[in-house]
């Protein structure tokens, strides 16, 4: 009989090299992977297939918010599963509108959309954005210089970073580019035709910035003023990273005018489902039913088992303090992080960052000898060397490397990760 289906790839247990062989006959190259694979994971500590253990200080490219092989997700994951796990939005169904109402109870009055990742979330914005400025004709997008907003076509076209623009010309049109954390260059850059402002609360992949105080308030004048909205790319630094659901309310926290600092929408991913593929979008009550039936939609946004899991996270963030543990947890990392770049100037530049979204600038990589020979960033030359010492972080731009360890991170953890990090510069010194 004519076989239909072929049968599975042979298992190449768990051996590297077979599974490398793997990707490179049948994946899509558009990563530059490190040469590790991993099979498993458990709290802050990942396996690699030889059994060499890491503590993950990258979580996923801050997405693992509540570490590797948690029971409470798993726990979730199981009983919703058995339950329901998909039914499309031509439905109802409870974990949806209860994530919904949550995740508004975080924020300010308004209304959430679900979708499957961080840039499809931004994407959400930037229609939300067009629609209201349809009928006068607005319709431009004012984001920053090192922003990043995720891969698709118009993503690519907001992110201030020429890098991921590069071979898709001609880009999605209504998107310029201001440099970050200065208020008089977007109210110079704002035209007839601009209907919206979107920041990242804290940059990521531009090297860890976060947003000053006077920024954030300015940009809200600027914006009522000018009827604009106010749109935040929460989906790196959101979720409770810095220590508050999202990045601004840790930033204003002591404004005097903190109260009055409410955006007009905010995108979220990442650790919303702490591994599970889930995004989203608030968007306050001004704006919520602007997109309407027909308008806007995914198969798979908001399925009961995505919401379920993201329930569970934020059942388990509330009730374990994580929130205050970013915060204690990031206070002292971030006290570490200075600290070596006091002690080894020649070899650390600065440390910044708010909470567990931490990042270290390394010097420039001419006056790093050990880095020079190489053509490769210092900053993948650095995580490559703490991927020797058992430690894994991301980097962020060719000079900074990025901490973003899971919220549940404990004390003990933390001095591991920075005695590991004090090892790599010690040995650049
Ligand atoms: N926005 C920010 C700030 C991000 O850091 C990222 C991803 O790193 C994205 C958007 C895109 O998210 P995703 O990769 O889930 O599409």
């Amino acid at each position: 009989m004519k076989e239909i289906v072929p049968p599975p790839p042979p298992l190449v247990r768990n051996h590297q090299q077979a599974i490398q062989a793997l990707f490179q006959q049948s994946v899509v190259p558009s990563y530059a992977r490190f040469e590790i694979a991993f099979s498993h994971g458990a709290g802050s500590y990942l396996y690699d297939v030889n059994g060499t253990r890491y503590l993950d200080f990258g979580g996923g490219i801050a997405v693992c918010c509540l570490g590797h092989a948690n029971p409470d997700i798993t726990d979730a994951l199981a009983k919703q599963s058995q339950k329901l796990v998909h039914v499309s939005n031509l439905y109802y169904h409870e974990p949806q509108g209860r994530l919904a109402a949550q995740l508004v109870s975080q924020v300010a009055p308004g209304k959430v959309f679900f979708c499957n990742s961080g840039a499809e979330a931004n994407e959400g914005l930037f229609k939300l954005a067009r629609m209201s400025g349809h009928d006068e004709g607005r319709f431009e997008i004012l984001t920053t210089t090192n922003s990043f907003h995720g891969r698709t076509l118009a993503a690519i076209a907001a992110t201030g970073q020429e890098k991921v623009k590069k071979g898709f010309e001609p880009m999605v049109t209504g998107f310029r580019h201001v440099a970050y954390n200065q208020l008089q260059a977007i109210r110079e850059a704002i035209s007839p035709a601009t209907i919206a402002i979107l920041i990242e609360g804290s940059q990521g992949e531009g090297g860890v910035t976060p947003a000053t105080p006077e920024y954030l308030l300015g940009l809200r004048h600027l914006c009522d003023e000018k009827r604009l909205l106010l749109m935040i790319d929460g989906v790196q630094c959101g979720h409770f990273r810095t220590g508050c659901f999202q990045s601004y309310q840790r930033i204003l926290e002591g404004a005097p005018d903190a109260q009055s600092f409410i955006p007009d929408a905010i995108a979220m991913a990442k650790s919303l489902g702490g591994g599970f593929p889930i995004g989203a979008f608030w968007v306050r009550e001004k704006y919520a039913d602007l997109l309407g039936p027909g308008a806007h939609g995914t198969t798979f946004g908001g399925t009961p088992l995505g919401c379920a899991v993201a329930l569970r996270i934020l059942e388990v963030i509330r009730h374990e303090n994580l929130a205050d543990n970013a915060r204690r947890l990031g206070a002292w990392l971030g006290s570490q992080l200075h600290r070596l770049a006091t002690t080894y100037p020649q070899i650390v530049n600065s440390a910044r960052g708010l909470g567990l979204m931490l990042g270290l600038e390394l010097a420039e990589k001419e006056d790093l000898p050990a880095f020079a020979a190489s053509d490769k960033a210092s900053s993948i030359q650095f995580a490559n060397r703490l991927h020797q010492a058992g430690l894994l972080a991301i980097p962020a731009g060719p000079q900074v490397i990025r901490l973003l360890p899971p919220l549940n991170l404990t004390p003990t953890q933390a001095e591991e990760g920075i005695g590991k990090i004090e090892r790599v510069v010690k040995s650049l010194a």
